[in-house]
């Protein structure tokens, strides 16, 4: 596995690779171009609103993902009576209590996939658990704005640290990186507002 480039500074565990406005406007046909194959979500507030169940928007993703060629599973902390049916509607592969960001789940969730590091992707819209653990395993991630406000206090507590990190993310990206792709995943930056 090729090992994480470490120039950005102490706060580079917790950058994404790219920022995205949300998992329902990246161009995964781009991304399947590019020789990615495997897609890991993270779902409360990336897929749906928090502890909603699956919809018509999330069935027509998975579908779409499906015909692309991609492997996809969504990776979640939560228990499995959430995310079983969740995953079961979509008509896609998972695994629950994933203790993210422990590495283990996204190893499991590669193992699962038949993918490697290299050539998967995290989708996920919180920084501590999402894009940490998928940095620890290797995994390239891509950070979406959270879909609604979030319901745990602990969740909230996090976004004020979230807030700092991303403000050092776009310093050391530079005044012009919203003008840029990301090399790795040819994916434009979005400028987002988190609130
Ligand atoms: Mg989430």
């Amino acid at each position: 596995m090729r090992k994480r480039r470490h120039h950005m500074g102490l706060l580079s565990p917790f950058y994404p690779s790219a920022m995205v406005s949300s998992a329902y406007d990246i161009p995964y046909e781009e991304l399947y171009k590019k020789g990615f194959r495997g897609l890991i979500f993270d779902i409360d507030n990336t897929l749906v609103l928090h502890g909603e169940p699956w919809d018509q928007a999330s069935r027509l993703l998975f579908e779409r993902l499906r015909r692309i060629g991609f492997h996809a599973l969504v990776l979640s902390n939560n228990k499995e009576e959430r995310v079983r049916p969740f995953a079961e509607g979509v008509g896609c592969a998972y695994l629950c209590k994933a203790g993210k960001p422990k590495r283990s789940g996204y190893l499991e969730a590669l193992k699962r996939m038949g993918t490697t590091a290299e050539n998967t992707l995290t989708i996920g819209d919180q920084l501590f658990t999402d894009i940490w653990g998928a940095n620890r395993a290797g995994i390239r991630s891509l950070l979406v704005k959270p879909l609604g406000p979030e319901k745990e206090l602990q969740i909230i507590l996090k976004r004020i640290p979230e807030k700092l990190v991303l403000f050092c993310y776009r310093k050391r990206r530079g005044s012009n990186y919203r003008k840029h792709s990301d090399k790795e995943t040819g994916i434009r930056h979005y400028d987002q507002q988190r609130s």
